[in-house]
């Protein structure tokens, strides 16, 4: 039998860490590809669209409170030091300048 070097990761937790991130991107990437390319939407998919944009928006606001709560230099989440990468990823994403993530961007808020 071989001996597993000690500085090699453990290839349980190595594994366990690929099943968690493919099991995420999956998930997400379904939603992606569910809404890709529609051209049209039937009343009941309107109720699914809608229920998928709260619940992602309730998805990324629960990781900005994650990541922004803590004493005045760390995050309770992560520990990490403020703005941690997270906070920092997030931070660029959603102010990206091509991004959709704007206030009132439909049509009807527009012609209201
Ligand atoms: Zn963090």
């Amino acid at each position: 039998m071989t001996q597993m070097q000690i500085d090699s990761p453990n290839p349980v937790l190595v594994a366990s860490q690929d099943y968690v991130r493919n099991l995420l991107l999956e998930r997400v990437e379904a939603v992606e590809y569910w809404v890709e390319d529609r051209t049209t939407w039937v009343e009941s998919e309107v109720e699914v669209l809608r229920a998928l944009v709260i619940e992602f928006s309730q998805t990324v606001r629960d990781m900005i409170v994650a990541h922004t709560t803590g004493d005045e230099d760390h995050t309770d989440t992560c520990g990490g030091e403020w703005p941690c990468p997270t906070v920092t990823r997030l931070f660029l994403m959603i102010t990206k300048p091509d991004g959709q993530f704007t206030p009132a961007r439909s049509d009807a808020d527009d012609q209201s």
